[in-house]
């Protein structure tokens, strides 16, 4: 399993109306009842370290939860 070498694009990556990734000390950490399963930090990770839980289900999310980020009831825009 490859390991991370806390250069943070995961959490720079994470869109702000999630706010998935902290850093904790010298790790990064991912709440996964803040994640969306949007999959933009996977892609920016230089050592391919982030693994999907196979057992999360966008269905999990309300449909019309994504219509709220960055639109008008979006309260922190
Ligand atoms: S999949 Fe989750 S942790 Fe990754 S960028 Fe999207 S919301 Fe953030
Ligand atoms: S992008 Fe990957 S290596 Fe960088 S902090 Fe996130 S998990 Fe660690």
């Amino acid at each position: 399993m490859l390991e991370c070498i806390n250069c943070d694009a995961c959490l720079r990556h994470c869109p702000p109306h999630f706010g998935a990734i902290f850093n904790h000390g010298p790790d990064v950490i991912i709440v996964p009842e803040l994640c969306s399963g949007c999959d933009k930090c996977l892609p920016v990770c230089p050592v391919d370290c982030i693994y999907p839980d196979p057992d999360w289900a966008s269905n999990a999310v309300p449909e019309d939860w994504w219509d709220e980020p960055l639109g008008p009831d979006d309260p922190y825009v």
